[in-house]
């Protein structure tokens, strides 16, 4: 059963165990014999989080940030703005970020050259969802469970429209009156 605001699902349940396994695979086999450091960007990549741990079978630790970034809409990229930083020590280690979305790049490029300056071996991303076509910053992701070409605002699995369908274990596109509906 589909949400009440929600138009139609985008990605199944299904569709995502499945994407989850095949990126835990071939992390298993990328980084066999080695120890990674897992970065999650809190809040959305939360459940992608949790599924992709589940399927490491290396050594490995997860830490967590919170971070947003100010686009200064002249086509810079703006400043990360850090909510929560990690507390780890990354120098020397493998670190794989886990994000939600990769939209125009401007969070996760910021967020590279912050983490780059603590002297880590390497830094790869792993995106659930990657939208190419609105990329603005050279960046791209390593390892992803879907493209989306289609310019759509995508709610549910650790997803959100105002702090709400994070909980919805698929992912969907909201119906326009929900967009549209002033609250109060
Ligand atoms: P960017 O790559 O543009 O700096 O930022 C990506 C962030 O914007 C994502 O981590 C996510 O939080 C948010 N975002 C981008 N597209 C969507 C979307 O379709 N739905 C939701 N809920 N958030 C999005
Ligand atoms: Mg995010």
């Amino acid at each position: 059963m589909i949400n009440k605001d929600c138009e139609r699902i985008v990605v199944s349940e299904k569709e995502i165990a499945e994407a989850v396994e095949r990126i835990g695979k071939q992390i298993n086999t990328d980084y066999a014999g080695e120890e990674i450091t897992f970065i999650s960007i809190l809040n959305g990549s939360y459940p992608f989080t949790a599924d992709i741990l589940r399927k490491i079978d290396l050594d490995c630790t997860v830490d967590f940030m919170q971070v947003s970034s100010y686009g200064s809409g002249t086509g810079s990229s703006g400043t990360l703005n850090i909510k929560r930083d990690i507390s780890a020590d990354i120098r020397g280690k493998h670190v794989i970020l886990l994000e939600d979305i990769l939209d125009t790049g401007f969070t996760l490029s910021n967020l590279v050259k912050y983490l780059a300056e603590k002297g880590p071996a390497d830094i790869k991303i792993c995106t659930f969802i990657d939208k190419p076509a609105r990329r603005r910053e050279e960046i791209s992701a390593d390892y992803y469970g879907f493209l989306f070409d289609e310019d759509l605002f995508l709610v549910g699995y650790g997803l959100d429209y105002n702090q709400k369908y994070r909980n919805l274990p698929y992912v969907a596109v909201l119906k326009p009156e929900i967009y549209t509906k002033t609250t109060d």
